[in-house]
């Protein structure tokens, strides 16, 4: 089949079946900014001719890179929401009965289109949540009695705040389930326990890139996020996870560097997934890493501890190298009056084991984002 398609054609040269899948060269996405810059717009991963395709999606090249652009089929598309549909709301227990909010812009961002399209597929109701303010998004889930709230893990406890700020609480809502994405939030048990006490709703993880699709999902046991390998190859190489989409004919990816840090399980779980589990979750991104004083980090060893101040409203991490030193100095936006910054200075030095200088700064100083948080800044 894709013999028809010039990115994977020359790749699979002399491929014969699965035997060989272990020696087929990984996909990067330098590779496909390369492919879309030397065959714009759309480059040459492409099976059928372009009238097959009917979505465009775009990357947010949030990572510093070019923006991709994606096409899908009717059928890769169906894909989509197929997986969106039988794992990843069933796991979560969203059924036809419930009202599925979508807080998200419906811009070319790939994001909630495919939970969109996976919530019609269940029959329940979707209430798209795009162009609203946030205060119109409080007033919107509470008076149409929505049920389950999809959006980033930042976002959701962003809406509780607001909430507040209006006098009212989400946590009376009807909302009894969110699912949240783009960011790893969801399975790190601080961000976990923070909006399901904002939001008094159980709280999902999903996995997913636009480039490849949907991957996974956390279940009832939410100590990590499942992988869908009834419809991807999954790998994980030096800590990297890789991954050969099987449903996405129109744009497939073979052996894909994700850049994601992972860790796999097959011990089995309690919700009698056959499935493998990624322990903790995705664990953020292999460029995320710093070192302070000789000890490796990742910005979620620091949200986790975060999250446990709800008074912290938005935070960002400077890693600054100076005189050949490392220094990491928290910066953070609290609520009224509170100034948690001597408090967690100390919670840091004990679960980190390094001196982390933290500093308060007004509110609406930090930037903020509907889409993922960039919590790691690198100042030179
Ligand atoms: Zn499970």
């Amino acid at each position: 089949m894709l013999r028809s398609n010039p990115f994977y054609r020359a790749r699979l040269h002399g491929v014969r079946g699965w035997d060989d899948f272990e020696r087929l060269p990984f996909t990067t996405k330098s590779e496909l900014v390369a492919d879309q810059m030397a065959h714009p717009p759309f480059g040459s991963n492409l099976t059928h001719p372009l009238e097959s395709y009917v979505r465009l999606h775009q990357t947010s090249g949030s990572s510093g890179g070019q923006p991709l652009h994606w096409l899908d089929t009717a059928e890769s598309w169906d894909w989509w929401r197929r997986i969106w549909a039988d794992h990843v709301y069933r796991a979560a227990g969203v059924g036809a009965a419930d009202r599925i909010f979508l807080a998200f812009s419906f811009g070319p961002f790939i994001g909630f289109w495919s939970a969109f399209g996976g919530a019609e597929r269940l029959g329940a109701m979707v209430i798209a949540g795009g162009a609203m303010s946030s205060e119109q998004r409080v007033r919107t889930i509470t008076e149409l009695g929505a049920t389950v709230l999809l959006c980033t893990p930042t976002y959701a406890l962003r809406l509780a705040e607001t909430a507040a700020e209006l006098g009212g609480d989400l946590g009376s809502s009807a909302l009894r389930i969110t699912i949240n994405a783009g960011e790893p939030g969801a399975s790190i048990p601080g961000t976990r326990a923070a909006i399901e006490t904002a939001l008094r709703a159980e709280c999902f993880d999903h996995t997913g890139m636009t480039e490849l699709g949907p991957t996974g999902f956390s279940c009832g046991a939410r100590d990590g996020v499942h992988l869908v390998e009834s419809e991807f190859v999954f790998e994980v190489l030096d800590g990297e996870l890789v991954a050969t989409n099987l449903g996405r004919w129109g744009s497939p990816l073979i052996r894909y560097r994700t850049g994601d840090r992972a860790e796999l399980s097959r011990e089995p779980c309690s919700c009698g997934s056959p499935f493998a589990k990624l322990v903790g979750g995705i664990r953020g991104r292999v460029d995320d890493m710093f070192t302070v004083r000789g000890i490796n980090l990742y910005p979620s060893q620091v949200e986790d501890i975060v999250r446990r101040h709800p008074e912290v409203v938005e935070y960002v991490i400077e890693h600054r190298r100076s005189r050949q030193m490392d220094e990491v100095t928290l910066v953070l936006e609290c609520s009224d009056g509170a100034t948690p910054a001597e408090q967690l200075a100390r919670e840091l030095r004990i679960a980190l084991g390094v001196r982390v200088d933290c500093r308060q700064v007004p509110a609406g100083t930090l930037p903020r984002s509907e889409l993922k948080a960039k919590r790691l800044v690198r100042v030179d």
